[in-house]
């Protein structure tokens, strides 16, 4: 139990959140510390709002007593502009998903990647990190490509539908990582990218339950391979069981979800949560069908 006598208030920005399950992670946990704390989702899209609103919301929470924000879906580049300070890892990153208001300042931090970083070490402990390929480079993906080179990953395949998008990521990240060899390509190059890799992490949305499918051709698999799906709705999605049916090893979705509830718990109240207490509700939640 903690001695705080603080109420902490905090909200989730971002489109289409009102469903979140980060918010009763948060609270639950937060119930479990002894802590009273509050945690609400604010919809842009339910506000009639932009993204580009985010500093606005902001400062109303700034001005209404809230302590720190979750930032997701489309404002996690647009929040930047608003910050007074922020983590040198979402700053190397360029996205922000947790805000702190600290003595009236915003401090942006990123526990997708830590939180990517710490499912990784949880959920596949002793996987060899060496060399990986990952199939997305949009906003997850970004997480997912800096937590692996942060790891230690030495080579790393990028491929995205979007050879541009691809090759942005990949250039930007030799950047940050000089050294290691960082390349870019298209879905087409799996064949040739994955034989000899360690593992694979996809990070494109299909596998959700609104956009069914497969982005690897199973086959290509190796059974000594793991593979790190972002999806979570469902957690059990058509790569994860296919891979599992390979026998690689793998981590699902939830684990990510999870771990950024974990670390920006953890920035906000300064207490360590539990992470595998946090991991048993997620499960729960989503086998409730929320
Ligand atoms: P996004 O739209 O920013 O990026 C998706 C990328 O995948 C795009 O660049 C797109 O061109 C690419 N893509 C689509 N189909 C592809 C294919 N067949 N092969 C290669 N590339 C392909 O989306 P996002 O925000 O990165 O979200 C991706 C998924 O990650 C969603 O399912 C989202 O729910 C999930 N996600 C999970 C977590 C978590 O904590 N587990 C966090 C964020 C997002």
């Amino acid at each position: 139990m903690s001695g705080t006598n603080e109420t902490f208030i905090v909200g989730l920005i971002g489109e289409g959140i009102t469903a979140s399950l980060t918010p009763p992670m948060h609270e639950r946990e937060a119930a479990h510390q002894g802590l009273r704390y509050i945690y609400r989702p604010i919809d842009l899209l339910t506000l009639g709002r932009p993204g580009t609103d985010v500093g606005e919301v902001l400062r109303w929470g700034r001005d209404l007593g809230f302590n720190a924000f979750n930032v997701t879906h489309p404002c996690k580049q647009l929040v930047l502009a608003e910050l007074d300070d922020v983590s040198d890892d979402a700053a190397r990153l360029g996205a922000v998903n947790t805000v702190l208001i600290r003595n009236s300042r915003f401090i942006g931090h990123n526990t997708d990647f830590s939180g990517f970083g710490s499912a990784l070490a949880d959920g596949l402990p002793d996987a060899e990190l060496d060399s990986a390929v990952q199939l997305g480079a949009g906003g997850a993906g970004a997480a997912v490509s800096y937590a692996l080179l942060t790891a230690g990953t030495r080579r790393l395949t990028i491929l995205d539908l979007e050879p541009a998008r691809a090759a942005d990521r990949a250039a930007a990240l030799t950047h940050l990582f000089p050294g290691r060899q960082i390349t870019a390509g298209t879905p087409g190059d799996l064949p040739a990218a994955l034989p000899g890799a360690d593992g694979l992490v996809h990070a494109t949305p299909l596998g959700m339950h609104s956009h069914p499918g497969l982005a690897v051709d199973l086959d290509l698999l190796d059974p000594s391979q793991w593979v790190a799906d972002v999806v979570y709705r469902p957690v059990d999605t058509e790569l994860v069981r296919g891979a599992r049916a390979k026998g690689c090893r793998v981590l699902d979705g939830g684990r990510m979800a999870v771990g950024q509830a974990v670390d920006a718990f953890e920035l906000i109240t300064g207490i360590r949560p539990d992470p595998a207490r946090m991991h048993a509700h997620f499960t729960e939640l989503i086998s409730q069908g929320r």
